[in-house]
């Protein structure tokens, strides 16, 4: 069994239980995790809290941030050991687990050059007076992290929080934890004070909701369902502990029929067939102007007719979704198209090769998707494109701010004015013109609008939701 890291110690949990690890290429177990109860989180705030007040508290940014670094060379020495674990853990095919493992180590070099540009400022004010302000870090803080990234989530969340000066408690999803517990170990091999890092894993109901209840935790960071937020920040308001929270989203990608469609049909089908559609910020609807809609539904359809799923290790298009309720929460949305009607355009093949006991859901696009229907509204979370038509630049911005979220839209045109209208229209946290980044850029600030969540991760940006602001007012003669 893969025990608690505490301390920078293997550490057994308290109930003595454990969680199978489940290969969702096969649907195999294949390893055991400890199952956290309020002991184990109890043991872990404790560290965090002595490491904040000492050895982590009381190193200088420049220290904090030389230790960053090394951690990042080690990752990337480790890349494709990480890349193993994670691509069996979460079922990736192992290109992206490999990019993951390199993202880890990229976002822990761009902290690290951080942590020691992070300043207050001096504010103009009555005459015989000096204001500054500080940026001071939380202190303990928790990060309950999902398993569809979860490397990279790990590396955004934890690398801002310790390049600001906190110390960290994470419990890392049920179903993927092998990858962050192995960069916990390598953070104390390489210097990571006792302390400073801390991972107990188990359930989100269990550890994870004792956790962000605990009264010495100063800020919670939360990526995962809209649900489960919303259980989060009100367990978190129990003792007023601020929360970002980075949610799911039904991204947009809009399409004028002056696009340049050779440039963009590899990157729409990418944008949400990358990790099976278990992106956050997947492209998952496709709205096109009427005048071109035909001809992009063609060429789109050709591309998803030759996508092919399979193993990790058959590093195919697409892996298994990541568990069998995944798998049939996916195949529920495709019989609830099949009875109202919604045509398939065209979709993927899973391998013969691929295991039968795997997770597998072939890549699909759906045309003529009702705006109101929960293809068009609700967060599949699987490998499922909607697609629909619309007349002009107003349709195009109702219909694409027209859900419930607000994560990331696209826009594909050559018509520089439009770039910017439609830009500037949507109610999103990130807008990509003539391309798609699901998931992508360190340095890009990252979050959402409406039940996308609130706060910023990513890029400098983070480091600021990772301190608190102090004014010191000084008077003087
Ligand atoms: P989830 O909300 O069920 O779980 C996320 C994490 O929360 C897990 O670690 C889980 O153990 C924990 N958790 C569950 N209940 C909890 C509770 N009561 N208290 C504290 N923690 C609890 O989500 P999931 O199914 O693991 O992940 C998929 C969802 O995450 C999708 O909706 C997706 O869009 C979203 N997501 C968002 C982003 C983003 O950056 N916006 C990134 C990845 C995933």
């Amino acid at each position: 069994m893969k025990q608690h890291f505490i301390n920078n110690r293997w550490t057994a949990p308290a109930s003595g239980e454990s969680i199978p690890v489940v290969d969702p290429s096969d649907g195999k177990t294949f390893d055991e995790i400890a199952r956290g109860n309020a002991q184990d989180i109890e043991l872990a705030v404790k560290a965090a809290r002595a490491s904040f007040e000492g050895a982590w508290g009381k190193l200088s940014a420049a220290e904090r941030g030389r230790l960053m670094m090394k951690l990042s060379l080690k990752l990337l020495e480790h890349q494709e050991e990480l890349a193993q674990l994670e691509g069996r853990d979460c079922g990736k095919p192992m290109k992206q687990a490999r990019a993951d493992a390199a993202a880890i180590a990229r976002y822990f070099e761009f902290y690290a050059g951080a942590a020691d540009k992070l300043h207050g400022e001096t504010i103009p004010y009555q005459s015989g007076y000096t204001v500054l302000t500080l940026r001071e870090p939380h202190g303990v803080t928790a990060h309950i992290v999902p398993w569809n990234y979860p490397m990279q989530i790990f590396g955004r969340c934890v690398g801002g929080a310790l390049a600001a000066g906190n110390t960290c408690v994470v419990k890392p999803a049920e179903d993927a934890c092998l990858s962050i517990l192995r960069v916990a170990e390598l953070a104390a091999e390489v210097g990571f004070p006792e302390g400073a890092i801390n991972i107990v894993t188990g359930y989100g109901h269990e550890a994870g909701d004792i956790l962000v209840k605990h009264p010495d935790i100063d800020h919670v960071s939360f990526t995962g369902s809209p649900n489960i937020g919303k259980v989060v920040v009100r367990a978190a308001a129990e003792h007023h502990t601020p929360v970002t929270l980075e949610l799911g989203g039904k991204s947009p990608q809009v399409v004028f029929d002056d696009a340049d469609f050779d440039a963009m049909l590899p990157v729409i089908v990418n944008a949400i067939i990358q990790n099976a559609g278990q992106t956050c910020s997947a492209g998952s609807r496709l709205l096109v102007q009427r005048s071109a809609y035909e001809k992009v539904l063609e060429r789109a359809g050709e591309a998803f007719s030759k996508l092919r799923v399979g193993s990790s290790q058959m590093d195919l298009d697409c892996g298994p979704l990541i568990r069998k309720t995944q798998q049939e929460r996916v195949a529920g949305f495709l019989s609830d198209a099949r009875s109202d009607n919604i045509a398939i355009v065209a979709q993927g093949v899973i391998d013969p090769r691929a295991p039968a006991s795997g997770y597998y859901q072939a890549p699909t696009l759906l045309r003529d998707v009702p705006f109101q229907h929960r293809l068009a509204q609700e967060e599949v979370f699987g490998p499922v494109l909607s697609a629909m038509a619309f007349e002009d630049e107003a349709e195009a911005i109702r219909l694409a701010n027209g859900t419930d979220f607000g994560l990331v839209a696209s826009v594909w045109t050559r018509d520089g004015g439009r770039q910017m209208r439609m830009a500037r229209a949507f109610r999103s946290g990130q807008v990509f013109i003539n391309n798609y980044g699901a998931g992508g850029g360190v340095e890009l600030p990252f979050g959402g609008v409406k039940a996308s969540g609130h706060g910023r991760e990513k890029g400098f940006e983070a480091l600021y939701g990772f301190t608190v602001l102090k004014t010191i007012a000084i008077k003087h003669d």
